[in-house]
């Protein structure tokens, strides 16, 4: 075979065409490396969110504020909190963030629903956990006055214990004073 410098010029552009179609699968790769990274990372962080999640009280405020942080939108409110407590009680885990989103979508029946009707619908029934083992549900520790109190029934709460820190504290403020008031009175 000949070479000619046409043969030679054709050499060279095969062997720029495969140095460029390295160089771009070196950065296509990189790419991906750098993807698989952030998905371990976000991994990592989704099952300490869960982990978190899943020891932390579930009182509406709370709920509330978190729906607000994780989607960025100030749409949330006790409804959706509700929504959520009603899913956990019915043993629902989650595996992400966005799952606690989910939980607290209303279905276009509860959109419609006055809000006095959609509370009764909620509180109503009750899920139980379905474990054997699972924490008996029932009313909020301060009674009639727990701050979460709807149609005169408390909101639930594991037994003995109080729906949500609002309800834990003043009740405990209460109690204070009254022990405070009664050792007064006998000075
Ligand atoms: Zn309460």
């Amino acid at each position: 075979m000949e070479v000619t410098q046409e043969t030679l010029q054709q050499v060279a552009d095969i062997i720029a065409a495969e140095s460029a179609s390295r160089k771009m699968s070196e950065a296509a790769a990189a790419r991906l490396r750098a993807q698989n990274d952030a998905d371990r990372e976000r991994k990592l962080d989704d099952k300490e969110f869960c982990r978190q999640f899943d020891t932390m009280l579930h009182d509406v405020g709370r709920m509330i504020i978190l729906l607000r942080r994780i989607s960025q939108d100030e749409k949330w409110d006790e409804r959706h909190a509700w929504k959520v407590r009603r899913c956990l009680a019915m043993g629902w885990k989650i595996s992400c963030p966005h799952d606690v989103v989910f939980f607290a979508r209303l279905t276009p029946d509860e959109e419609k629903m006055s809000v006095d009707r959609f509370y009764r619908e909620m509180t109503n029934n009750w899920p139980t956990p379905p474990r054997e083992d699972g924490i008996k549900m029932v009313d909020c520790r301060a009674g009639k006055a727990c701050k979460w109190i709807t149609r005169r029934r408390p909101a639930q709460a594991p037994e003995g214990q109080f729906c949500s820190q609002i309800c834990r504290q003043s009740f405990l403020a209460v109690q204070k004073r009254a022990k405070a008031g009664v050792s007064s009175s006998v000075n």
